[in-house]
């Protein structure tokens, strides 16, 4: 008998059709990469993968941060004979706490002499026997479900609390790129975190103005990186200096349309960027109506500076929902850390709500729109996490 760990895909892989495969390769690989430095040896059995190593606490800790995984489990490898599964089962239901239980089989191998239900009914009555007094069955609810699997050449018997949930998603690569405009905030890191759940590559930039915003301003950004790559591969950080350009906006342009001009700076670099590096698309932690910034027509207005799809994957979230995927991804403790952000040093008194188009290109015309975004390109800094 040994203890081996149960990977269990999202379901949403299982109906890819003819990429199927594909998916299932991708989060293959994906999961190795995570194990980095662990022996393991990996077993493909139809719609899930059955992992071998003597790290099991570790291994399951880094495989539940893996996208596209429902369930990561514990689970105890038993010769295909009734009485070692059933001893099995006891086991698994003396080590748990509760006063109900339910067992719960799946027989795969039709070459077994027992149905599923007949499996459940036996195994509970084994149970039942053992443990007289001590327990009830609930079929319902019960406190201790233990799940059997009978497949071709072994059973396996876990508990529910041999269960770890996956983070769920789609295989990280499988949906293209994006280039995640990176704050110190709360929004960015948890719109970077919902792309990437969503099978897309995440790259991060973030606009830097020294001496305006400090050293601790953007050693939090590399913090915020760091902890998404938990979740991802390897990820860029490009710090572009931002100074230059917002001084430039803030000695010519009107007041109260500083704020969307230089949203639509960050939006130009982000692409020029994003074309660089050959990524698809650019990615914000905006969310409508959050700030004066974020109203529809300031959404319209930045996004006219985009040579590929912008996205906002918090665009109809409100705050509260925000900042708990933040906490269950723990980057919420680091966001509210108070430093500066470029955003905040030089807002408007009045910022204006309703920018139109027509208006703020005629006010860019002040500016060397070309030659602003060349240089600050030219002089990025690039941190890998
Ligand atoms: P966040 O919490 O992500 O900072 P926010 O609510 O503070 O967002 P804004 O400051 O208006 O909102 O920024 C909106 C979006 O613009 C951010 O979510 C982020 O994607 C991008 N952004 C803002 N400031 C920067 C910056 N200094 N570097 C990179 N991206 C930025
Ligand atoms: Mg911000």
């Amino acid at each position: 008998m040994r203890e081996l760990i149960l990977v269990k895909y999202a379901p949403e892989i299982f109906l890819k059709g003819l990429n199927r495969g594909k998916f299932e390769r991708k989060l293959r690989d994906n999961i190795a990469k995570k194990l980095d430095g662990i022996k393991a040896e990996f077993i493909h059995d139809s719609g899930r993968y059955f992992i071998k190593t003597d790290e099991i606490e570790e291994s399951i800790n880094r495989i539940s941060k893996v996208f596209g995984i429902l369930e990561v489990c514990l689970v105890r490898e038993v010769d295909i004979d009734f009485n070692s599964i059933q001893e099995v089962a006891l086991e698994k239901v003396r080590q748990s706490e509760g006063n109900t239980f339910k067992i719960i089989t799946n027989r795969a191998n039709k070459k077994f002499e027992l149905n599923s239900m007949e499996v459940s009914r036996k195994v509970g009555a084994y149970v039942l026997t053992n443990l007289d007094g001590e327990i009830n069955v609930d079929v319902k609810n019960p406190d201790i479900l233990i799940n059997i699997e009978i497949r071709n050449n072994y059973a396996y018997v876990w508990a529910n609390t041999d269960i770890t949930k996956g983070a769920a998603g789609l295989p990280y690569g499988m949906n293209g790129s994006t280039m995640l405009m990176l704050s110190g905030g709360i929004d960015s890191p948890v719109a970077g975190y919902m792309m990437a759940k969503r099978g897309v590559e995440v790259s991060c930039v973030y606009y830097h103005s020294h001496p305006y915003t400090s050293e601790r301003a953007k050693d939090k950004v590399k913090d915020l990186a760091k902890i998404l790559a938990q979740y991802t591969e390897k990820i860029n950080l490009y710090i572009v200096p931002f100074t230059d350009i917002q001084m430039e906006i803030i000695n010519k342009c009107r007041e109260d349309e500083l704020t969307i001009i230089m949203r639509r700076f960050m939006m130009r670099i982000a692409c020029r960027l994003a074309d660089k590096y050959g990524i698809n698309s650019v990615s914000t932690g905006e969310s409508i109506g959050q700030v004066a910034s974020q109203t529809m027509d300031g959404l319209i207005v930045s996004d006219n500076c985009a040579d590929r799809p912008a996205f906002r994957p918090l665009i109809a979230m409100d705050k509260t929902d925000i900042m708990e995927i933040a906490r269950k991804i723990g980057t919420y403790e680091t966001s509210i850390l108070p430093y500066e952000d470029c955003c905040t040093i030089f807002v408007p008194k009045h910022p204006k709500t309703n920018p139109k188009l027509d208006a703020i290109m005629k006010e860019e015309e002040k500016l060397n729109v070309d030659e602003l975004v060349q240089k600050s390109i030219e002089n990025i800094e690039v941190v890998t996490f």
